[in-house]
């Protein structure tokens, strides 16, 4: 099986360098069902392998329960027709919640800060207010976490850092997550 394990261990948070300086900024998910709705999802063959062990399912049965028509069997090698349909994904339950969330999809796990389609224009809230810390924050360049090369900010800048992702209008959860991921001590925020 090929899995990307990087890839998928890949958080779902940015580093936004602007100036000299390095920031976090959280992805924050609204749970709004919106992508797992209007957005079709491509499975890699690893999807399709880790899923399915996690549904008990053996690939075959997965594929004709999910995806479609087996058209050829080959040396182990499976080949099929899409004929299901993708939307909404057939694994979102009625609450809005991700019933394979432990194996999702890395289209999943990417979506919407590492696709390169953005949020392909649905309107995600997560995204939106991402886009809102970022000019918040000044101009600056978006990197995935790690890949930065820039200086975190040291305890004197975090006052005014603060200040201006707060004219994003960010959530409470969104605060949180900001607060945590960067490691603000309390006191140099209040
Ligand atoms: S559209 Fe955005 S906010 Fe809504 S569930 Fe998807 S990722 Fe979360
Ligand atoms: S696999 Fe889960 S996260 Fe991905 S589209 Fe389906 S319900 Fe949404």
């Amino acid at each position: 099986m090929i899995l990307d394990e990087e890839a998928l261990s890949r958080s779902q948070n940015l580093e936004y360098s602007s100036g000299t300086i390095t920031v976090l900024i959280p992805f924050v998910c609204f749970r709004c069902g919106k992508c797992c709705r209007k957005l079709s999802v491509g499975l890699a063959p690893f999807d399709i392998h880790r899923i399915a062990e996690f549904l008990r399912l053996n690939i075959k049965d997965f594929i004709i329960k999910y995806l479609g028509e087996i058209t050829s069997e080959e040396d182990g090698e499976m080949r099929y027709k899409l004929t299901k349909p993708s939307k909404p994904c057939p694994f979102l339950s009625y609450s809005n919640m991700c019933t394979v969330y432990e194996v999702r999809p890395l289209a999943c796990r990417s979506f919407p800060l590492e696709t390169d389609f953005g949020d392909s224009g649905i309107g995600c809230q997560g995204y939106k207010q991402v886009k809102k810390v970022m000019n918040a924050l000044g101009q600056g360049v978006p990197y995935f976490v790690g890949t930065s090369s820039k200086n975190k900010p040291i305890q004197s800048q975090w006052k005014r850092i603060y200040k201006k992702f707060l004219r994003a209008e960010p959530s409470d959860e969104m605060k949180q997550a900001f607060i945590r991921i960067n490691n603000i001590p309390m006191e140099l925020i209040v």
